[in-house]
């Protein structure tokens, strides 16, 4: 018997003791599923923003793109047939892939947030789930390892400004900055489980090496500068069209978003159409297409163009992110009481810092569009020191024809470190041919403590016929 035991431990070692034993190659990641670009978007149609640079990206320098939708877009409107809520989710989720497919991206997955109609970046992370797409997005990037990332622009700008558009930039970034490390999300990185437990995932960690924005601001030239600029009109070698064109031709599925430009557009020629294009006022893409640049892996300059970069860079060893060094939060620490605008503007202070972002475009006074005759919101933060004075004083100075619902006066303050206030204002009912042209009205919200300032929260609101809620 312990002749047995001792030959059965013989044949345990064998294959540790054969020097002459093959190694077994293991099994590669998927090929099928690798992408230069990871274009990261939350709305099926809002890929439309890039693709005049995805056009040239796939058609002329061979890049392979793979996009992710953060949500499917059902609360959006239908302008095409009867359907909506969930039943126009399953109608935008093929809209969306059948765009893409139209350029030849057949990579696209979507995420599980709900399509949330508000200006307020954190209404869309609370409603999506920020954790569990956050996990599905590193997956993703994980298993796509792409080398870019474009994303829409975490930042809030007199616009479109739709929190679900900036909430897929915070995704992205976050996802940009966590999918390399191999502690974040740690079960997808454990691998070779059995056959019958398949809960581990073998994925391997991936640092993307740079990240990009677009922006939905009504002013896209206050970003001309900030990162490569993309010509729209060039005529693409291999397709010999523009690039617009090419574009237009992937737009085309969206029905349910605008089937009164598809029909009309359809119905032009290609004099007309260029003609069309020409016009600055009804021009889908502003000339040329400009990105911002977040950060980068490899050495970089923000304006140079996405690849060459990228592809000297790739036999370098990772390096840290590169920092701007910026000052991210702007809070003067020493001051014992200090008064800001709340969230999502304090919020955006804090994750600029957090991610090395602070270079990143923000309005120079936080700015927002709302709709005339809408109740405006101003959300304040009061940070305090301990044993600092509690007793302050709100007062709101606003541009004519705002009149103050609550908010000011006198309050005293509860004895922990962070205080958050709003202050509530009705903004004037605006003629509508008044409101064409109009400049942003300011709103200024100052706060004493004794005979002393404790700060201002300026913000810049510009009265429109109809915005998303804020
Ligand atoms: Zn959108």
């Amino acid at each position: 018997m312990r002749r047995f035991a001792a030959y059965c431990l013989f044949l345990l070692l064998l294959p540790v003791c054969n020097p002459a034993q093959d190694a077994k190659a293991l099994p590669p990641p998927d090929e099928r599923y690798k992408a230069d670009i990871l274009l990261v978007v939350a709305h099926p149609d809002d890929e439309g923003a890039a693709t005049p640079y995805l056009a040239r990206a796939i058609y002329d320098e061979r890049k392979r793109v793979a996009v992710v939708f953060t949500t499917r877009g059902g609360s959006g409107g239908n302008d095409y047939s009867r359907e909506h809520g969930p039943a126009l989710a399953d109608i935008r989720e093929q809209e969306g892939r059948r765009a893409c497919a139209t350029l030849g991206i057949t990579n696209v997955w979507f995420l599980d947030g709900k399509d949330t109609a508000s200006q307020n970046v954190l209404n869309s992370l609370a409603n999506w789930g920020h954790g569990a797409n956050l996990e599905a997005l590193v997956r993703i990037v994980r298993l796509a390892r792409p080398e870019v990332i474009l994303t829409w622009l975490p930042s809030i700008f007199i616009g479109e400004n739709h929190g679900d558009h900036q909430a897929s930039g915070v995704l992205a970034t976050e996802a940009f900055d966590l999918a390399g490390d191999p502690v974040a999300f740690p079960a997808q990185v454990a691998g070779a489980s059995k056959r019958l437990e398949p809960y581990l995932e073998n994925l391997t960690p991936w640092q993307p090496k740079k990240i990009y924005f677009f922006s939905d601001a009504s002013d896209e030239k206050q970003f001309a500068g900030k990162g490569p600029a993309y010509s729209v009109k060039e005529i693409s070698p291999s397709q010999k069209k523009p690039y617009w064109r090419l574009a237009l031709e992937a737009a085309k599925p969206h029905l349910t978003q605008f089937p009164g430009e598809i029909h009309r557009l359809s119905d032009l020629n290609d004099e007309q159409l260029e003609r069309l294009m020409s016009d600055p006022e009804h021009a889908w893409w502003s000339e040329p297409m400009t990105l911002i640049f977040g950060k980068a892996t490899v050495p970089t300059q923000p304006t140079d163009p996405i690849f060459p970069d990228v592809e000297s860079g790739l036999k370098q060893p990772s390096g840290p992110v590169k920092s701007d060094g910026g000052p991210g939060v702007v809070s003067d620490s020493t001051q014992p009481v200090i008064l800001e605008l709340g969230d999502p503007w304090h919020f955006y202070g804090a994750f600029r810092h957090a991610h090395k972002l602070t270079k990143l475009p923000a309005a120079r006074i936080p700015e927002i569009a709302v709709k005339d005759g809408s109740v405006v919101g101003i959300p304040l933060v009061i940070t305090r020191k301990p044993s600092a004075a509690r007793e302050i004083m709100v007062k709101v100075t606003a541009s004519s024809g705002w009149k103050v619902l609550s908010g000011e006066g006198k309050f005293l303050l509860a004895d922990v470190e962070a205080n958050y206030l709003r202050v509530e204002l009705q903004s004037p009912q605006i003629a509508e041919n008044e409101l064409k042209g109009r400049q942003p009205d300011s709103i200024v919200v100052s706060g004493m403590a004794g005979d002393k300032s404790i700060g201002q929260a300026e913000l810049r609101v510009l009265l429109r016929s109809s915005t998303l809620p804020q």
